[in-house]
Protein backbone atom coordinates (compact mmCIF):
# COMPACT_ATOMS: atom_id res chain seq x y z
CA UNK A 1 0.00 0.00 0.00
CA UNK A 2 2.91 2.73 0.77
CA UNK A 3 4.68 1.44 -2.30
CA UNK A 4 1.10 2.31 -4.15
CA UNK A 5 1.03 5.89 -2.71
CA UNK A 6 4.23 6.97 -2.97
CA UNK A 7 4.58 5.35 -6.81
CA UNK A 8 1.17 7.71 -6.87
CA UNK A 9 2.78 10.85 -5.81
CA UNK A 10 5.84 10.19 -7.95
CA UNK A 11 3.49 9.93 -10.81
CA UNK A 12 2.09 12.96 -10.36
CA UNK A 13 5.79 14.90 -9.58
CA UNK A 14 7.06 13.28 -12.99
CA UNK A 15 3.98 14.63 -15.07
CA UNK A 16 5.00 17.91 -16.48
CA UNK A 17 3.19 20.91 -17.87
CA UNK A 18 5.66 20.10 -21.26
CA UNK A 19 4.31 16.66 -21.51
CA UNK A 20 0.27 18.49 -21.12
CA UNK A 21 1.36 20.77 -23.48
CA UNK A 22 1.91 18.66 -25.84
CA UNK A 23 -1.90 17.11 -25.41
CA UNK A 24 -0.81 13.62 -23.01
CA UNK A 25 -3.28 14.22 -20.06
CA UNK A 26 -1.88 13.34 -16.68
CA UNK A 27 -4.29 10.30 -17.19
CA UNK A 28 -2.72 8.42 -20.22
CA UNK A 29 0.71 9.38 -18.85
CA UNK A 30 -0.02 7.13 -15.70
CA UNK A 31 -1.80 4.34 -18.15
CA UNK A 32 1.38 4.45 -19.77
CA UNK A 33 3.80 4.32 -17.61
CA UNK A 34 2.20 1.36 -15.94
CA UNK A 35 1.22 -0.42 -18.63
CA UNK A 36 4.87 0.05 -19.94
CA UNK A 37 6.43 -1.01 -16.53
CA UNK A 38 4.78 -4.32 -16.46
CA UNK A 39 5.49 -4.79 -20.22
CA UNK A 40 9.10 -5.05 -19.66
CA UNK A 41 8.90 -7.24 -16.78
CA UNK A 42 9.92 -4.67 -14.09
CA UNK A 43 7.99 -4.87 -10.30
CA UNK A 44 5.27 -1.97 -9.83
CA UNK A 45 7.93 0.43 -7.60
CA UNK A 46 9.72 0.59 -10.83
CA UNK A 47 6.71 2.68 -12.39
CA UNK A 48 7.81 6.12 -10.85
CA UNK A 49 11.27 5.54 -12.19
CA UNK A 50 10.22 4.97 -15.52
CA UNK A 51 7.48 7.84 -15.81
CA UNK A 52 10.76 9.92 -14.42
CA UNK A 53 12.85 8.11 -17.20
CA UNK A 54 9.97 9.38 -20.09
CA UNK A 55 9.52 12.95 -18.24
CA UNK A 56 13.10 13.93 -18.15
CA UNK A 57 14.69 11.95 -20.67
CA UNK A 58 18.99 11.63 -20.96
CA UNK A 59 18.24 11.68 -24.86
CA UNK A 60 20.85 9.28 -25.98
CA UNK A 61 22.15 10.21 -29.65
CA UNK A 62 20.77 7.97 -32.31
CA UNK A 63 21.62 7.55 -36.06
CA UNK A 64 19.03 5.69 -37.75
CA UNK A 65 19.98 3.95 -41.20
CA UNK A 66 18.39 2.75 -44.08
CA UNK A 67 19.50 -0.08 -46.02
CA UNK A 68 17.16 -3.02 -47.89
CA UNK A 69 14.06 -2.66 -46.83
CA UNK A 70 10.78 -0.76 -47.20
CA UNK A 71 10.74 1.52 -44.45
CA UNK A 72 7.36 -0.14 -43.07
CA UNK A 73 8.66 -0.27 -39.58
CA UNK A 74 9.75 4.00 -39.54
CA UNK A 75 6.42 4.10 -41.10
CA UNK A 76 4.90 2.12 -37.92
CA UNK A 77 6.68 4.47 -35.55
CA UNK A 78 5.40 7.36 -36.97
CA UNK A 79 1.69 6.37 -38.07
CA UNK A 80 0.84 5.06 -34.14
CA UNK A 81 -1.64 6.80 -32.12
CA UNK A 82 -2.96 6.92 -28.78
CA UNK A 83 -0.91 7.71 -26.94
CA UNK A 84 1.80 8.95 -29.34
CA UNK A 85 3.94 6.82 -29.60
CA UNK A 86 6.54 8.39 -31.88
CA UNK A 87 6.60 11.45 -29.73
CA UNK A 88 7.36 8.96 -26.91
CA UNK A 89 9.86 7.23 -28.82
CA UNK A 90 11.45 10.78 -30.45
CA UNK A 91 11.51 12.39 -27.29
CA UNK A 92 13.47 9.58 -25.07
CA UNK A 93 16.10 10.28 -27.96
CA UNK A 94 18.05 12.45 -29.87
CA UNK A 95 17.11 11.35 -33.79
CA UNK A 96 20.59 13.02 -34.97
CA UNK A 97 20.08 11.48 -38.50
CA UNK A 98 17.33 9.77 -40.31
CA UNK A 99 17.28 9.45 -43.73
CA UNK A 100 13.85 9.16 -43.73
CA UNK A 101 12.96 12.29 -41.20
CA UNK A 102 15.82 14.16 -43.33
CA UNK A 103 14.48 17.43 -44.50
CA UNK A 104 18.24 17.66 -46.38
CA UNK A 105 18.86 15.49 -49.41
CA UNK A 106 21.97 14.68 -51.42
CA UNK A 107 25.44 15.87 -50.67
CA UNK A 108 23.98 17.65 -47.62
CA UNK A 109 22.30 14.79 -45.91
CA UNK A 110 25.84 12.60 -46.21
CA UNK A 111 27.49 15.68 -45.01
CA UNK A 112 24.88 15.62 -42.10
CA UNK A 113 25.91 11.73 -41.75
CA UNK A 114 29.57 12.25 -41.51
CA UNK A 115 29.27 15.13 -38.76
CA UNK A 116 26.89 13.71 -36.74
CA UNK A 117 28.70 10.09 -36.10
CA UNK A 118 32.16 12.34 -35.68
CA UNK A 119 30.01 14.78 -33.05
CA UNK A 120 28.85 11.60 -31.26
CA UNK A 121 31.68 9.23 -31.76
CA UNK A 122 30.99 5.95 -29.23
CA UNK A 123 28.52 7.61 -27.83
CA UNK A 124 25.54 7.05 -30.12
CA UNK A 125 22.62 3.96 -30.70
CA UNK A 126 23.09 2.92 -34.24
CA UNK A 127 19.56 1.62 -35.37
CA UNK A 128 19.69 0.01 -38.58
CA UNK A 129 16.47 -0.49 -40.52
CA UNK A 130 16.89 -3.33 -43.34
CA UNK A 131 18.96 -6.17 -44.88
CA UNK A 132 22.95 -5.48 -46.17
CA UNK A 133 22.84 -7.32 -49.30
CA UNK A 134 26.54 -9.08 -49.91
CA UNK A 135 26.38 -10.56 -53.28
CA UNK A 136 28.86 -9.24 -55.80
CA UNK A 137 30.54 -6.79 -53.50
CA UNK A 138 27.33 -5.16 -51.92
CA UNK A 139 26.47 -3.27 -54.82
CA UNK A 140 22.62 -3.47 -55.02
CA UNK A 141 22.65 -1.58 -52.03
CA UNK A 142 24.32 1.83 -52.33
CA UNK A 143 24.02 5.18 -50.57
CA UNK A 144 26.21 8.65 -51.30
CA UNK A 145 28.30 6.03 -53.61
CA UNK A 146 28.81 3.56 -50.93
CA UNK A 147 27.49 0.07 -50.13
CA UNK A 148 25.59 -0.73 -47.14
CA UNK A 149 28.49 -3.06 -46.62
CA UNK A 150 30.96 -0.38 -46.55
CA UNK A 151 28.80 2.06 -44.61
CA UNK A 152 28.73 -0.54 -41.80
CA UNK A 153 32.15 -1.49 -42.06
CA UNK A 154 32.88 2.20 -41.37
CA UNK A 155 30.26 3.74 -38.96
CA UNK A 156 29.23 0.29 -36.65
CA UNK A 157 32.57 0.16 -34.72
CA UNK A 158 31.73 4.11 -34.16
CA UNK A 159 28.56 3.83 -32.29
CA UNK A 160 27.93 2.81 -28.25
CA UNK A 161 25.29 -0.14 -29.11
CA UNK A 162 23.40 -1.43 -32.76
CA UNK A 163 20.52 -2.34 -32.86
CA UNK A 164 18.46 -4.14 -35.97
CA UNK A 165 14.93 -3.25 -36.21
CA UNK A 166 13.10 -5.18 -38.58
CA UNK A 167 12.91 -8.57 -39.89
CA UNK A 168 15.04 -7.12 -42.28
CA UNK A 169 18.12 -6.07 -40.28
CA UNK A 170 17.68 -8.80 -37.87
CA UNK A 171 17.68 -11.75 -40.13
CA UNK A 172 17.26 -10.45 -43.99
CA UNK A 173 13.21 -10.70 -43.94
CA UNK A 174 12.00 -10.87 -47.55
CA UNK A 175 14.93 -10.35 -49.56
CA UNK A 176 16.83 -13.41 -48.13
CA UNK A 177 13.69 -15.61 -49.22
CA UNK A 178 15.30 -18.02 -51.96
CA UNK A 179 16.73 -17.68 -53.98
CA UNK A 180 18.32 -14.70 -52.46
CA UNK A 181 19.68 -13.00 -55.40
CA UNK A 182 21.55 -10.00 -53.74
CA UNK A 183 23.05 -12.29 -51.11
CA UNK A 184 20.78 -10.26 -48.22
CA UNK A 185 22.00 -11.09 -44.01
CA UNK A 186 20.91 -9.91 -41.20
CA UNK A 187 23.14 -6.73 -40.04
CA UNK A 188 24.44 -9.29 -37.12
CA UNK A 189 25.60 -11.60 -40.10
CA UNK A 190 28.24 -8.68 -41.67
CA UNK A 191 28.90 -6.60 -38.91
CA UNK A 192 30.38 -8.73 -35.77
CA UNK A 193 32.90 -6.24 -33.74
CA UNK A 194 30.31 -5.84 -31.57
CA UNK A 195 26.79 -7.71 -30.28
CA UNK A 196 23.52 -6.87 -32.39
CA UNK A 197 20.14 -6.15 -30.64
CA UNK A 198 17.92 -7.97 -32.91
CA UNK A 199 13.89 -6.41 -32.66
CA UNK A 200 12.39 -8.65 -35.81
CA UNK A 201 9.07 -7.75 -37.35
CA UNK A 202 7.48 -6.94 -40.48
CA UNK A 203 6.80 -4.05 -39.25
CA UNK A 204 8.72 -4.46 -35.86
CA UNK A 205 6.24 -3.36 -33.33
CA UNK A 206 7.29 0.84 -32.63
CA UNK A 207 7.10 -0.49 -28.41
CA UNK A 208 9.26 -3.21 -28.41
CA UNK A 209 12.03 -0.09 -29.69
CA UNK A 210 9.94 2.15 -26.84
CA UNK A 211 10.26 -0.71 -24.42
CA UNK A 212 13.89 -1.24 -24.93
CA UNK A 213 15.12 2.13 -25.31
CA UNK A 214 12.99 2.89 -21.55
CA UNK A 215 15.11 -0.21 -20.08
CA UNK A 216 18.42 0.77 -21.09
CA UNK A 217 17.34 4.77 -19.93
CA UNK A 218 16.12 3.72 -16.16
CA UNK A 219 18.29 0.84 -15.29
CA UNK A 220 21.39 1.42 -17.30
CA UNK A 221 21.81 -1.41 -18.65
CA UNK A 222 20.07 -3.74 -21.52
CA UNK A 223 17.13 -5.65 -20.93
CA UNK A 224 18.19 -9.81 -20.63
CA UNK A 225 18.37 -10.84 -24.34
CA UNK A 226 17.61 -14.17 -25.82
CA UNK A 227 19.69 -16.63 -28.08
CA UNK A 228 18.93 -14.38 -30.68
CA UNK A 229 19.96 -11.47 -29.13
CA UNK A 230 15.93 -10.29 -28.88
CA UNK A 231 14.86 -8.74 -25.61
CA UNK A 232 13.37 -11.12 -23.80
CA UNK A 233 10.88 -8.91 -22.32
CA UNK A 234 8.79 -8.76 -26.27
CA UNK A 235 10.37 -12.23 -27.24
CA UNK A 236 10.55 -14.25 -24.38
CA UNK A 237 7.12 -16.09 -24.96
CA UNK A 238 5.64 -18.00 -27.99
CA UNK A 239 2.33 -16.09 -29.37
CA UNK A 240 0.54 -19.44 -28.86
CA UNK A 241 1.02 -18.99 -25.36
CA UNK A 242 -1.12 -15.50 -25.63
CA UNK A 243 -3.09 -15.59 -28.46
CA UNK A 244 -6.85 -15.44 -27.61
CA UNK A 245 -7.52 -17.83 -29.57
CA UNK A 246 -6.20 -20.28 -27.75
CA UNK A 247 -8.49 -21.74 -25.27
CA UNK A 248 -10.42 -23.05 -29.28
CA UNK A 249 -6.70 -24.51 -29.64
CA UNK A 250 -6.93 -26.62 -26.61
CA UNK A 251 -10.40 -27.84 -27.05
CA UNK A 252 -9.67 -28.91 -30.58
CA UNK A 253 -11.65 -26.07 -32.42
CA UNK A 254 -10.55 -25.41 -35.29
CA UNK A 255 -11.46 -22.83 -38.27
CA UNK A 256 -10.80 -25.28 -41.74
CA UNK A 257 -11.12 -22.78 -44.10
CA UNK A 258 -11.84 -18.83 -44.03
CA UNK A 259 -15.66 -17.77 -43.90
CA UNK A 260 -16.55 -21.25 -42.33
CA UNK A 261 -18.69 -21.21 -39.18
CA UNK A 262 -15.67 -21.73 -37.06
CA UNK A 263 -14.13 -19.08 -38.78
CA UNK A 264 -16.51 -16.62 -38.06
CA UNK A 265 -16.48 -17.97 -34.58
CA UNK A 266 -13.31 -16.72 -33.67
CA UNK A 267 -12.14 -20.05 -33.53
CA UNK A 268 -8.48 -21.55 -33.35
CA UNK A 269 -6.60 -20.47 -37.02
CA UNK A 270 -3.65 -23.24 -36.92
CA UNK A 271 -5.26 -25.15 -39.83
CA UNK A 272 -5.09 -22.18 -42.08
CA UNK A 273 -1.27 -22.56 -41.36
CA UNK A 274 -0.92 -20.16 -38.23
CA UNK A 275 2.40 -19.93 -37.52
CA UNK A 276 1.53 -19.02 -33.53
CA UNK A 277 3.05 -22.10 -32.22
CA UNK A 278 6.53 -21.54 -33.25
CA UNK A 279 7.17 -17.43 -33.51
CA UNK A 280 8.25 -16.03 -30.20
CA UNK A 281 6.46 -12.31 -30.15
CA UNK A 282 4.73 -10.04 -27.81
CA UNK A 283 1.88 -9.30 -30.74
CA UNK A 284 -1.34 -10.37 -28.84
CA UNK A 285 -0.50 -7.95 -25.78
CA UNK A 286 0.95 -5.15 -27.25
CA UNK A 287 -0.97 -5.37 -30.71
CA UNK A 288 -0.40 -2.76 -33.52
CA UNK A 289 -1.35 0.62 -34.43
CA UNK A 290 -3.39 1.75 -31.26
CA UNK A 291 -6.39 1.16 -32.44
CA UNK A 292 -7.91 -0.86 -29.85
CA UNK A 293 -8.72 -4.60 -29.35
CA UNK A 294 -7.63 -7.28 -31.36
CA UNK A 295 -6.04 -5.15 -33.75
CA UNK A 296 -3.23 -7.85 -34.86
CA UNK A 297 -3.52 -10.68 -37.59
CA UNK A 298 -5.11 -13.16 -35.29
CA UNK A 299 -7.18 -10.87 -33.75
CA UNK A 300 -8.37 -9.91 -37.46
CA UNK A 301 -8.84 -13.36 -38.41
CA UNK A 302 -5.70 -14.07 -40.45
CA UNK A 303 -3.17 -16.57 -39.41
CA UNK A 304 -0.62 -15.67 -38.18
CA UNK A 305 2.70 -16.04 -40.35
CA UNK A 306 5.86 -15.77 -38.41
CA UNK A 307 7.19 -12.27 -39.45
CA UNK A 308 9.33 -11.56 -37.03
CA UNK A 309 10.43 -15.50 -36.71
CA UNK A 310 13.74 -16.91 -38.50
CA UNK A 311 13.10 -19.91 -40.49
CA UNK A 312 9.58 -19.45 -40.09
CA UNK A 313 8.15 -15.78 -42.26
CA UNK A 314 9.08 -15.30 -45.52
CA UNK A 315 10.59 -19.12 -45.19
CA UNK A 316 7.48 -21.25 -44.95
CA UNK A 317 4.67 -21.41 -46.74
CA UNK A 318 2.32 -19.21 -46.17
CA UNK A 319 -0.54 -21.21 -45.04
CA UNK A 320 1.62 -24.68 -43.80
CA UNK A 321 1.29 -25.89 -40.73
CA UNK A 322 3.22 -24.70 -38.12
CA UNK A 323 5.58 -26.56 -35.56
CA UNK A 324 4.20 -26.74 -32.44
CA UNK A 325 6.74 -26.55 -29.55
CA UNK A 326 4.69 -26.05 -26.43
CA UNK A 327 3.53 -29.90 -24.44
CA UNK A 328 -0.13 -29.86 -26.12
CA UNK A 329 -3.33 -31.77 -25.24
CA UNK A 330 -2.12 -35.79 -26.20
CA UNK A 331 -4.23 -38.54 -26.15
CA UNK A 332 -7.17 -36.84 -24.59
CA UNK A 333 -7.19 -34.82 -27.75
CA UNK A 334 -11.01 -33.61 -27.95
CA UNK A 335 -13.06 -33.41 -31.00
CA UNK A 336 -13.51 -30.80 -33.19
CA UNK A 337 -17.48 -29.81 -31.91
CA UNK A 338 -16.69 -30.20 -28.01
CA UNK A 339 -18.57 -27.81 -26.46
CA UNK A 340 -16.44 -24.52 -24.85
CA UNK A 341 -14.69 -25.30 -21.82
CA UNK A 342 -14.08 -28.87 -21.73
CA UNK A 343 -10.88 -28.77 -23.29
CA UNK A 344 -7.50 -29.88 -21.51
CA UNK A 345 -5.68 -26.53 -20.93
CA UNK A 346 -1.99 -26.81 -21.54
CA UNK A 347 -1.30 -26.16 -17.63
CA UNK A 348 -3.11 -29.55 -17.16
CA UNK A 349 -1.64 -31.27 -20.10
CA UNK A 350 1.55 -30.30 -18.74
CA UNK A 351 0.76 -32.08 -15.29
CA UNK A 352 -0.29 -34.90 -16.91
CA UNK A 353 3.07 -35.28 -19.11
CA UNK A 354 5.04 -34.75 -16.04
CA UNK A 355 3.25 -37.15 -14.09
CA UNK A 356 4.04 -39.62 -16.36
CA UNK A 357 7.49 -38.68 -17.01
CA UNK A 358 6.55 -38.31 -20.67
CA UNK A 359 6.01 -34.38 -21.13
CA UNK A 360 8.63 -34.04 -24.12
CA UNK A 361 7.27 -37.36 -25.78
CA UNK A 362 3.54 -36.14 -25.16
CA UNK A 363 4.33 -32.75 -26.68
CA UNK A 364 5.52 -33.96 -29.68
CA UNK A 365 3.02 -36.92 -29.70
CA UNK A 366 0.45 -34.29 -29.89
CA UNK A 367 2.21 -31.98 -32.35
CA UNK A 368 2.19 -34.97 -34.63
CA UNK A 369 -1.48 -36.14 -33.68
CA UNK A 370 -2.57 -32.38 -34.78
CA UNK A 371 -1.26 -32.72 -37.44
CA UNK A 372 -2.05 -36.17 -38.44
CA UNK A 373 -5.95 -35.14 -37.50
CA UNK A 374 -5.50 -31.97 -40.34
CA UNK A 375 -4.61 -34.18 -42.62
CA UNK A 376 -7.28 -36.45 -41.92
CA UNK A 377 -10.27 -33.72 -41.89
CA UNK A 378 -8.65 -32.24 -44.97
CA UNK A 379 -9.25 -35.83 -47.13
CA UNK A 380 -12.41 -36.15 -45.69
CA UNK A 381 -13.84 -32.93 -46.84
S1 LIG B 1 -2.51 -21.63 -33.48
FE1 LIG B 1 -2.58 -19.40 -33.84
S2 LIG B 1 -4.78 -18.85 -33.67
FE2 LIG B 1 -4.50 -20.86 -32.74
S3 LIG B 1 -4.19 -20.42 -30.59
FE3 LIG B 1 -2.16 -20.63 -31.51
S4 LIG B 1 -1.60 -18.54 -32.05
FE4 LIG B 1 -3.80 -18.51 -31.68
Amino acid sequence: MGTLLKTDEALNNAYSEELAARGVSRRDFIKFCTAITAAMGLPVGMVAKVAETVANPKRPPVIWLHFQECTGCTESLLRATHPTVENLVLDLISLDYSETLCAAAGHQVEEALHNSVEANAGKFILVIEGSIPTAENGIYCKIGGRTAMEIMADIGPKAAAVVAIGSCASWGGVQSSGPNPTGAKGIHEVFTDKPVINLPGCPASPYNLLQTVLYYLTLGKLPQLDEKNRPMLAYGKLIHENCERRPHFDAGRFAQQFGDAGHRQGWCLYKLGCKGPETYANCPSILYGDVGSGAWPVGTGHPCFGCSEEGVGFTKAIHEQADVFTVRPPSLYPEVDTPQGNGLGVGAAAVVGAAAGIAIGASVATAKKTKESDQSSSTES
